[in-house]
């Protein structure tokens, strides 16, 4: 589903105390500030005003209809006056959406002159919030909590992104997963159970035959590899003559997407040890695929591919760009430290500064034909790398700031397309601080997903976060997965 077409319903708190006239007001104003609030374009989501609670029933009532209704990516509370909260305590129990409270007033500012009894019993969410904060608390529910005033554009822009992270859940829980072969022999991290990520997270990995695909490329007829190959040069500077092998990418393409759109996938794997009767491991073709919007992961890494289709859900409409990555090699002169990405082929292109060039190149890796490939320096700005870890009881995401920039030399012989950025709180101390954690060399690198939205997204999944800023230090991090691991025992 695409992200314009979840939902978020709006649930204000009350009580039948304040008589028909305020719950009336309260209800005419909720219904204002929604509108208001779409009206706003700073929500990526409609927010659907559904019900001024005033019974337990009601509150049962929206939230089984919430549970069921598969548009609805979460519920928002507010509470306009006091609402007791033992009332909400079977609801809650049940709520199997992402939950936000929102802690705001229908006026911004006191009126000096016009203040008295009758207001302050219409205008209670100073404590009324409070009543409500505590259920949730006491309930051990995962949640967000924000505060602010609600016509404020920073306040409806936090709710947009935390609405973006809660897509992000909604799109995990249906999510599939083709992996192509298994993992790259005797590689640990790319290793996880399933089970428990699909438990989880909801997702479904399953493996297809690469004897399949190899089946399905043969059946791709040359008017849809010309079709696709029309595709490529709109889209991207074609500075080979090899168009043969570029065409071969293509029938690669579409032979996949044939496979994931058969089976709803919108992530796959694969690994260069399994390409049976496979010219060429896949560049431009899963690069491509990644532009679209399906998760890629190398070497049959299945979490990042995952991972990186979620990220990509999340910040669907944005142009900042979110890509499977891989941290190869440091520059490592002091005081101008960076870490060079790249992969083998497949970064996707969505990052790139400019218009990316399809080229053809041998690998150094493997026994198969020059692949083509799109070669590309990322952008410079903000974005995090992201890394889904398995430890074996639990799954832990790892998030890390970093500062991309353009890369400081051109390299004119490395043939694929490559990001550098300056990690958090420096190199070596980020470096440090990575490998503490246990997080993989491949990750998924976002321009437009914030750390935020991943915390968020973790709290939602009931998963361990961990999360590398400019503030950290390594003596910090490891107390931190000392205690995290005590609690995880216990949780
Ligand atoms: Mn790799």
């Amino acid at each position: 589903m695409a992200l314009k077409n979840y939902e978020f319903w709006f649930v204000v708190g009350s009580q039948f105390l304040y008589g028909p006239e305020v719950l009336e007001t309260v209800a005419a104003r909720a219904e204002e500030m929604v509108e208001k609030m779409n009206a706003s374009g700073n929500l990526p989501c409609k927010l659907v005003y559904k019900v001024t609670a005033k019974t337990n029933k009601e509150i049962t009532d929206v939230v089984r209809e919430a549970n069921y209704a598969e548009n609805c990516a979460g519920i928002i509370t507010w509470c306009h006056t006091f609402s007791p909260s033992k009332m909400w305590i079977n609801g809650f129990a049940n709520l199997q959406k992402p939950y936000l409270h929102f802690a705001t007033q229908y006026n911004r500012e006191i009126p000096n002159d016009e203040i008295d009894m009758d207001f302050m019993n219409l205008n209670q969410a100073a404590h009324g919030d409070r009543e409500h904060g505590f259920i949730a608390a006491r309930l051990r529910m995962p949640r967000k909590v924000i505060a602010g005033y609600w016509q404020d554009e920073d306040v409806q822009a936090r709710i947009g992104s935390w609405m973006r992270a809660a897509v992000g859940v909604a799109f995990s829980k249906t999510l599939k997963v083709m992996r192509f072969g298994d993992n790259m022999r005797e590689v640990a991290v790319t290793e996880g159970d399933k089970v428990e990520v699909q438990t989880k997270l909801g997702w479904q990995v399953n493996t297809w035959p690469v004897g399949k695909l190899v089946e399905t490329m043969n059946e791709v007829t040359e008017t849809e590899v010309d079709a696709k190959m029309a595709e490529y040069t709109s889209l991207y500077e074609m500075a080979t003559d090899d168009v043969e092998t570029v065409r071969y990418q293509a029938r690669e393409e579409i032979a996949m997407k044939k496979m994931l759109d058969a089976e709803g996938c919108m992530a796959f794997a694969n690994t260069f040890q399994d390409l049976y009767g496979m010219k060429q491991l896949p560049g431009l073709a899963s690069q491509h695929l990644m532009a679209q919007g399906y998760g890629y992961g190398g070497e049959g890494d299945w979490k990042v591919s995952a991972m990186t289709a979620i990220m990509k859900a999340m910040s669907e409409g944005q142009t900042g760009g979110t890509a499977f990555m891989e941290d190869y090699t440091y520059h490592l002169e002091k005081g101008n430290e960076y870490s060079l990405g790249a992969h083998m082929l497949e970064v996707c292109p969505s990052v790139a500064a400019g218009k990316a060039k399809i080229e053809v190149h041998p690998l150094g890796i493997g026994d198969r034909e020059p692949p083509a490939r799109l070669v590309f320096e990322g952008k410079a700005g903000s974005a995090i790398v992201v890394s889904l870890i398995d430890m074996g009881g639990r799954l832990r995401l790892i998030c890390q700031d970093i500062e991309c920039v353009k890369p400081i030399m051109d390299m004119p012989n490395l043939p694929v397309a490559r990001v550098m950025w300056r990690a958090m709180p420096d190199l070596t101390t980020g470096v440090e601080c990575w490998i503490t954690a246990g997080g993989a060399h491949h990750t998924v690198l976002s321009y437009d997903v914030t750390a935020e939205q991943m915390k968020d997204w973790a709290t939602m999944m009931d998963i361990e976060f961990v999360h590398i800023t400019k503030d950290t230090t390594a003596e910090g991090l490891e107390q931190q997965l000392f205690l995290n691991d005590l609690a995880w025992k216990l949780k």
